[in-house]
């Protein structure tokens, strides 16, 4: 069984997100979405929300888990005994730091591999940084979030906890 991670800060899930996953699922028999702490980006909604959101995204699809990891990613790779790292490039702009990044991957955990996933064309611009900023200024995020995130920013930010 071919078995992948995709890690990211997933605060929100977007539809860019769900591309990457639903078209590498035609590669890998199991993908398993870690969602990590990132110290690099303020932060919209908490990591457990932020599993608790991709979770209901994806219930029912048995190739798809969640899980939840504050560390290095590669320590949790270590740990699962995982071998592929999906990550997804949108421009030019992602390739320097996932370049780095999985040099930096390769120096720590030499077993795991990282392949990148080209965004969808209709995907290319979404970004989570992107979503944070427009839903902060009031603007209209529903078409970049799947429904049930879009209705949670809602009732968060009408009961004023965003
Ligand atoms: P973001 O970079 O959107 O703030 P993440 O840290 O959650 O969010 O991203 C996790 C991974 O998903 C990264 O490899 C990122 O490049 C990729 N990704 C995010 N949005 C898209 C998109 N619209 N198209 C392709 N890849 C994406």
């Amino acid at each position: 069984m071919k078995r992948a991670i995709y890690p990211g800060s997933f605060d929100p899930i977007t539809v860019g997100h769900i591309d990457i996953l639903e078209r590498s699922l035609s590669v890998f028999d199991e993908i398993t979405i870690v969602v990590a702490s990132s110290s690099r980006k303020t932060s919209l909604l908490q990591p457990d929300e932020r599993v608790e959101l991709v979770k209901d995204v994806f219930k029912g699809k048995r190739r798809v888990k969640v899980d939840r990891w504050d560390g290095l990613i590669m320590d949790y790779a270590r740990e699962r005994g995982s071998h592929a790292v999906i990550r997804g490039l949108r421009a030019a702009s992602d390739f320097e730091y996932e370049f780095m990044m999985a040099a930096m991957n390769k120096r720590l955990n030499p077993d795991v591999e990282t392949f990148f996933m080209m965004t969808g064309q209709n995907y290319f611009f979404i970004s989570s940084s992107m979503i944070k900023e427009l839903f902060r200024y009031g603007g209209d995020i529903s078409p970049y979030v799947p429904p049930l995130v879009w209705k949670r920013l809602k009732e968060k930010r009408k009961a004023g906890d965003l």
